[in-house]
């Protein structure tokens, strides 16, 4: 079998050929392991996403650390790693607020490499908790640009 190179790297081997449906449009992958494995995180994470979208603020509750909005606001630090997805889009808009408009990329940059999502949230959990707004929405913007193309 002729070896094909993974679409999203163009470095390693794609061992994993699948359709995906994207929009009601059936869309063929074939990509290596590693990409894999971001997709599938991805994936993940917009799944869960979307349903802690359903979920008033006020109410949600980190389900790793048990955090509520009411305790970030008081304390000004968030209990764990997963807050930030929990409480995303107040964390953006706190950042905004802060920082003024979040910056936004130019039209001609290219596109961002895989990135190990994960890490970004911890990073931006540093520049929160140390209070740099400036590189957390730097951050927030590496990881919103990894999320489209979905
Ligand atoms: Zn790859
Ligand atoms: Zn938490």
């Amino acid at each position: 079998m002729e070896k094909e190179l993974c679409q999203i790297c163009h470095h390693r081997i794609a061992e994993h050929k699948f359709v995906r449906v994207i929009n009601g449009v059936e869309t063929p992958y074939r990509v290596c392991s590693h990409c894999k494995a971001l997709m599938d995180n991805k994936y993940k994470e917009l799944k869960a996403k979307a349903a802690l979208r359903q979920t008033p603020m006020e109410e949600r509750v980190c389900p790793f650390c048990g955090s509520r909005l009411k305790d970030f606001m008081a304390t000004g630090l968030l209990g764990c790693d997963h807050c930030y997805r929990v409480f995303e889009e107040y964390l953006l808009e706190y950042v905004r607020g802060y920082h003024g408009a979040v910056q936004h990329v130019g039209m001609d940059a290219s596109p961002p490499p895989p990135i190990d999502v994960e890490s970004l949230y911890r990073e931006l959990k540093e520049a929160v908790d140390s209070k740099n707004y400036e590189k957390a929405a730097e951050i927030k913007k590496r990881i919103d640009a990894n999320w489209e193309g979905d």
